[in-house]
């Protein structure tokens, strides 16, 4: 059962606790906390038997300190705006951490995928597009939504095919929507990110041999023990990423059980399984665990929440056994249960950190359709003439003599997937020595979320006082 506390105000407790470790102007804070704007939709759209169903949606645009503001869409039947304002003050938050010029924004639809045929889900997507586009909430340089919950790749060509539509001329208009299908101006290397991004960002945590040490576990990701609760986007590429690297997934939860294997399971074998029957469960090589709800409390190294919020409370914080909680999902740990996870010394590593893959890779597509070129297509040629002339200068100086085979390797320039894995990397590790290090500057006073939030704050207030709003 969730803490009797709403998201919002989980996210505002988080801030406050953060808050009260800077020195900014309680207006400046003030400002910075609020939901700038939010918008509520109700459209009917026509289910395929011919009923009219009304459909309700909100757009919540948290912080205009800088444009577009950015955010996903999901799909879900939880969605609510209490739960769409917490999402986008997240946002916010989370594009300051990992500096992607963006202020926050989140979208929510009401409804249970499941439950609607495709033809359904487009008329949905569609109809909420006219309607963001009419309330100004959607555009290039305005408010760029992207895939999250219960919506991915498909959902967002509708949404840019539509927004191109009533744009028609627009140059930039692709640049309306981030998660697109390739074809449709997205970019290699989206679907992952964030799955990815949470890989790096434990493998960063997981190298401080000082930090490592306080928990009584080895450096490295090699032979951790892994538990994911949600194997959608997020959960099964941070799943597939973390097999790739030794590591040892013991259990996936999903909404209808939960399978172990505390051997490791084959992460692609569970999605060919999940692929061919609709359902991770009697998956060959795992077993079933008897009660899901306990997924959560199993013996691991690394818990994973890579679901929905609030799954981690004050009810079930102190039977949780893992010694790092990395938050996939959004706001998953409630603030009564980060208190106490905090006493036993569990390392969270939090949302508003962890999952900014997404929104990173998101910054360089939005990049790319406003640029109108692919990443690497103007230098790749040069890079590889460079190496080669490089390493034929090596033979001529030395007895060394290169295969073809080894001159391709060696020689090779960065296509559009090295460049944008080289910098979602980059940003991951970058950002975690930053919070790091905000951390150590305020010496046992602050965990990793609050150091987070506080570095946020900074440069957020650093932001409205170039603008010359605050002092
Ligand atoms: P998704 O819809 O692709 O996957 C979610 C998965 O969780 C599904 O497989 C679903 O069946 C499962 N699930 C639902 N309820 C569950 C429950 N009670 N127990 C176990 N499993 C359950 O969604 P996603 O894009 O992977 O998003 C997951 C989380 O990550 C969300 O909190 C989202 O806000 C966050 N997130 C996503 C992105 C992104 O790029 N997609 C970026 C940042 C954060």
């Amino acid at each position: 059962m969730a803490d009797h506390v709403s998201f919002i105000e989980q996210v505002n407790r988080f801030f406050e606790k953060a808050a009260a470790l800077t020195d900014h102007d309680p207006s400046l804070l003030a400002q910075i906390k609020e939901c700038n704007f939010v918008c509520r939709f109700s459209f009917p759209i026509e289910r395929d038997s011919g009923e009219i169903e009304v459909i309700h949606a909100w757009r919540a645009e948290h912080s205009n300190h800088k444009l577009p503001t950015k955010g996903g869409i999901r799909f879900s039947p939880e969605v609510n705006e209490d739960e769409v304002c917490a999402l986008a003050s997240l946002m916010t938050h989370k594009c300051a951490i990992v500096n992607v010029p963006f202020g926050g924004a989140k979208g929510g639809v009401k409804i249970d995928r499941r439950q609607y045929s495709n033809r359904e889900l487009e008329r949905i997507t569609r109809r909420l597009t006219f309607e963001l586009y009419r309330k100004n909430f959607i555009g290039p340089g305005c408010d760029v939504p992207a895939p999250d919950f219960g919506t991915g790749a498909r959902e967002m060509s509708w949404i840019a095919d539509t927004y191109q539509s009533l744009n028609n001329g627009e140059v930039n208009a692709l640049a309306c929507v981030t998660g697109k299908p390739v074809e449709l101006g997205g970019i290699r290397g989206r679907t992952e990110a964030t799955g990815l991004g949470v890989f790096y960002g434990l493998r960063e945590a997981c190298a401080i041999a000082e930090d490592m040490k306080c928990l009584g576990m080895e450096t490295g990701v090699e032979g951790k023990t892994i538990v994911i609760q949600g194997f959608g986007n997020v959960g099964f590429h941070a799943a597939k990423f973390f097999h790739e690297h030794g590591a040892k997934v013991v259990a996936i939860a999903e909404y209808d059980g939960t399978i172990v294997n505390p051997e490791g399971l084959d992460i692609e074998a569970v999605d060919a399984h999940r692929k061919e029957t609709g359902s991770i469960q009697n998956c060959p090589g795992s077993q079933p665990l008897a009660s899901s709800e306990s997924a959560l409390e199993l013996e691991c190294d690394i818990l994973i929440p890579a679901a929905l919020e609030n799954v981690i409370t004050k009810e079930n914080a102190s039977r949780i056994k893992a010694k790092i909680i990395g938050e996939a999902a959004n706001g998953p740990t409630t603030a009564e249960a980060d208190e106490i996870l905090h006493k036993k010394g569990v390392l969270i590593v939090p949302d508003a950190y962890l999952n900014a893959g997404g929104v990173t890779v998101s910054y360089f597509e939005w990049l790319k359709d406003l640029s109108h070129v692919r990443f690497g297509r103007l230098e790749k040629r040069f890079e590889e003439f460079s190496y080669r002339r490089l390493l034929s200068a090596v033979e001529g100086a030395t007895e060394k003599r290169f295969t073809e085979e080894m001159l391709k390797v060696l020689s090779k320039g960065a296509e559009e997937h090295d460049l944008v894995r080289s910098g979602l990397e980059e940003t991951m590790a970058t950002s975690y020595q930053e919070v790091r290090e905000t951390m150590k500057l305020l010496d046992g006073k602050a965990d990793l979320r609050t150091s987070a939030f506080v570095t946020s704050i900074n440069k957020i207030a650093l932001c409205y006082g170039d603008m010359g709003i605050f002092p």
